[in-house]
């Protein structure tokens, strides 16, 4: 038992609270009861342990004095909570004890958890890293989210295509682990008019909303790791206000009231599956508007009850938007500060912009959001007016920096002139935050150089940068408990909190004692994995072969493709070249593609038909497998991660932001393979140029390239073995008397002119697997490269990174418990 715990674990009152959840929560008995009911009771149990320390955090006199960040995001893909939670709470080892004596396996029960998938990747994944890292560290933090009723869509395959399915991810029971806050519910408009009337010969402008829809926040606690400190993630979820329409109701005409109901229930019934790509429907601004005003809502609630006035906001709430999904947050706390408080726009402005910071996830144009300025002004007319007020007053700095430049006013205006006018999220952000920062030194600079070069020139303290990190909690000790041991025996058990320290193994690199320990475990984590595939896949593994793994969203920029056209010259050599050797490979993939992009479908589809042929040929002797794993998700990534031998991190350079599997993946002692691209950049520094496989066109080649005009076919045309793998695709080999079949990927990458530049790294990348290939053979060279992959990811802790925000951002301090 902690000395630190203010309320010691008592097993047996445990195992009553477990016993009661099950009679009094589930209905159910200790004889009858399934284990997932038992799971249920178990983490019902814990859960109450975690909400007391919730409340107690969030009524201490020295948190709410304090100043917190309010971390703003539509996604927070947190995994499951229970083993996590146990981890924090320092009794994994007590609760694997009182359930052992209740007649169940911890593991086996913790099995049974579903995962809150209510994010779709890395910027949903990275918020969950966050919270944690801030918990653990006692920053005063609130994260707030949208209680979506479906989280990611489930991914099963038919015929070795995609189909999605509903992810209802509370389960019929309910999800153990959250609590309603009645108490702190709200209500939101949308729609309606702007009332103006003049009081003391003073205008005043007032939005008379055309319908109201409730939030109701669920909070989850966030436990942070061995303090007595929980934070609350509160997810909105939206609500048809009762009594909906009372005159209908009164009519008998019962169904027409439920209208509202329907309409209203339907703002927070289902994450938006697209990854790094928006398509501008009204719903989804709907849900930012909704997520936007019940934050700052509650925010201002907070800053009140406090005893602070709102001219001290910037003094004690820093509130931090990730990407531009919250932007309609700045907007609306104008709105509330002139409408509501009577405040004039330079005192309401001078707090509005000393509040908010904003992090940019991506340059890619598709992904950058913009909105039909129509759409706004429909949706909320009175957040349409403030913007162009900003905006107005924006472009009068613009001119006296720039007098007379009008294509500079057309750059960085808020509102993009056309015949359909369209309001610039980005640009809103850079001119209402007092901070923009990019997710990696790579990714930053392209910010500054390229996205927002004018902007930076006008506010040159403004661009900033924060590596992204993961926290190593759920990332190497909950997900890696043999190799975490190991560590421990070595060098203590402090590395958890402090992650820096794991640079004293390096000293171990050479040893070859450690060297064998360490493979030790790999194998040991490659065989669960190998079980696992067995048990759902039916596929049986050689946990020897080299184990390389992408898992990830599918997306063209991260070039499954190129690891795709790999793995076809690797079957071309082995079914036409007796002399080609070659160690035994295992190729994981792990991909959702959004449902509507139909060539990350088609990528998907073409691995798994090479798959079925390739892992039924005789002839290929188990040298090449293919394992496309389905539901790609957090709980599959804590399985495959500690697994693996290879790394894939191969984005056409300039267009990974950052990249934080490719953080989880190192840290676990796999060997990256990987363009100079996002963190993989920074991996590189860290580990040194011997214990990573870097390879392709760097960004200036990759513009170079483009500059001096790209033709795929020059490539196809000049090296055989990458026309012998293309023309795979174009043939029947593994779609049998039907021609053709995947020809989707060959099309895009010949005629489609290979946007992503596919062609042009695969030679690169060849030889970098060759060389994976040669040092693998050699297991004390690569157990020696691996070893230092993990001891040198110190940096890539999410503590470090939330350490980076508060210095640089946010300027917090810790309210130690
Ligand atoms: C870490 C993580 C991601 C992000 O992976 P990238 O390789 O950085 O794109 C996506 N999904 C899940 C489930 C993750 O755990």
């Amino acid at each position: 038992m902690k000395p630190t715990q203010t309320h010691p674990f008592d097993k047996k009152l445990f195992q009553d609270n477990v016993k009661r959840h099950l009679n009094v929560t589930y209905a159910t008995t200790v004889e009858s009861a399934s284990p997932h009911v038992w799971y249920l009771a178990m983490a019902k149990a814990m859960a109450e342990m975690t909400m007391l320390n919730l409340l107690e955090t969030e009524q201490d006199e020295r948190v709410i004095k304090a100043k917190s960040v309010n971390y703003l995001s539509l996604e927070f893909l947190i995994g499951r909570l229970t083993g996590n939670n146990l981890i924090s709470l320092g009794l994994y080892d007590e609760i694997n004890d009182a359930m052992q004596e209740l007649g169940h396996s911890l593991t086996d029960l913790l099995e049974e958890e579903r995962d809150p998938s209510l994010g779709n990747g890395g910027l949903g994944r990275l918020a969950a890293c966050f919270m944690d890292s801030c918990a653990a560290m006692e920053y005063p933090t609130v994260g707030y989210g949208l209680h979506y009723e479906y989280g990611l869509f489930k991914q099963s395959f038919k015929d070795c295509q995609q189909k999605e399915a509903p992810d209802a991810w509370q389960g019929i029971e309910g999800y153990p682990w959250e609590v309603a806050r009645p108490e702190l519910k709200q209500d939101i408009g949308f729609y309606g008019h702007v009332d103006v009337e003049y009081i003391d010969g003073e205008e005043r402008r007032t939005w008379v909303p055309g319908m109201k829809v409730q939030a109701m926040p669920w909070d989850l606690p966030i436990v942070g790791y061995e303090n007595n400190t929980v934070y609350p993630l509160r997810l909105w979820e939206a609500r048809a206000i009762a009594p909906f329409s009372l005159e209908s109701f009164n009519n008998g005409n019962y169904f027409e009231a439920q209208h509202a109901l329907i309409d209203a229930d339907n703002i927070t019934k289902v994450l938006y599956p697209n990854d790094n790509h928006e398509k501008g429907k009204t719903l989804r601004l709907m849900q930012q508007y909704f997520h936007s005003a019940a934050s700052m809502g509650d925010i201002l609630r907070r800053h009140k009850a406090a005893g602070f006035s709102l001219d001290e906001l910037p003094d004690y709430e820093t509130i931090q938007l990730n990407d531009t999904h919250p932007t309609i947050a700045i907007p609306e706390l104008m709105r509330i500060l002139m409408d509501e408080q009577a405040m004039p726009w330079d005192q309401a402005w001078g707090i509005c912009s000393r509040t908010f910071a904003y992090t940019n996830h991506t340059l890619l144009p598709e992904a950058l959001e913009s909105w039909d300025e129509s759409l706004i002004q429909r949706l909320l007319p009175r957040h349409m007016e403030i913007i162009y007020e900003i905006n107005r007053r924006f472009l009068l700095e613009v001119s006296a920096k720039w007098p007379g430049d009008v294509s500079k006013q057309q750059k960085l205006s808020v509102i993009q002139e056309g015949f359909h006018r369209m309001v610039r999220m980005a640009n809103l952000c850079v001119v209402g935050a007092y901070a923009v920062n990019g997710v990696a030194a790579l990714h930053s600079d392209l910010v500054k150089r390229h996205l927002f070069p004018d902007f930076h020139e006008l506010y040159p303290d403004r661009l900033t940068n924060v590596t992204n990190g993961i926290t190593p909690r759920r990332w190497l000790k909950f997900c890696n408990p043999d190799l975490s041991n190991l560590i421990s025996e070595k060098i203590g058990d402090e590395w958890p909190a402090h992650l820096e320290q794991l640079e004293k193994i390096a000293d171990y690199a050479d040893d070859s004692e450690f060297q064998e320990q360490f493979m030790a475990v790999k194998k040991a984590n490659k065989q669960r994995l190998a079980d696992w595939v067995q048990e759902h896949m039916g596929i049986e593994l050689n946990p020897d072969a080299i184990f390389d793994v992408q898992i990830k969203r599918l997306h063209e920029y991260k070039r499954q493709h190129l690891n795709m056209l790999y793995m076809l010259s690797l079957y071309h050599r082995l079914k036409t070249d007796d002399s080609f050797d070659m160690h035994p490979r295992v190729f994981f993939f792990g991909a959702k593609a959004a449902p509507g992009y139909y060539l990350a479908k088609e990528i998907i589809y073409a691995i798994n038909k090479i798959a079925e042929t390739v892992n039924a040929d005789p002839q290929i002797n188990d040298k090449l497998k293919v394992v496309f794993i389905p539901d790609y998700r957090v709980s599959i990534a804590e399985i495959v991660i500690p697994a693996a031998d290879v790394s894939e991190q191969i984005s056409t350079a300039g267009k990974e932001a950052s990249g934080t599997g490719n953080m989880k993946l190192a840290l676990n002692g796999a060997l990256t393979v990987g363009t100079m691209d996002g963190a993989n950049v920074e991996i590189r520094e860290e580990v040194g140029d011997d214990n990573i496989y870097i390879f392709g066109l760097d960004v200036d080649g990759v513009d170079e390239l483009r500059a001096n005009g790209y033709n795929p076919y020059d490539c196809y045309q000049a090296d055989p073995l990458l026309k012998a793998s293309l023309d795979l695709l174009a043939g029947e080999t593994f779609t049998p008397g039907e021609p053709g079949k995947l020809r989707a990927t060959y099309e895009s990458l010949l005629n489609g002119g290979d946007p992503y530049l596919v062609l042009a790294d695969f030679a690169s990348y060849v030889q970098a697997q060759e060389a994976i290939d040669h040092d693998y053979r050699d297991i004390q060279v690569w157990a020696k490269k691996a070893i230092l992959n993990t001891a040198l990811m110190g940096k890539f802790s999410s503590d470090r990174s939330i350490r980076d925000y508060v210095n640089r951002i946010w300027k917090l301090k810790p309210v130690k418990r």
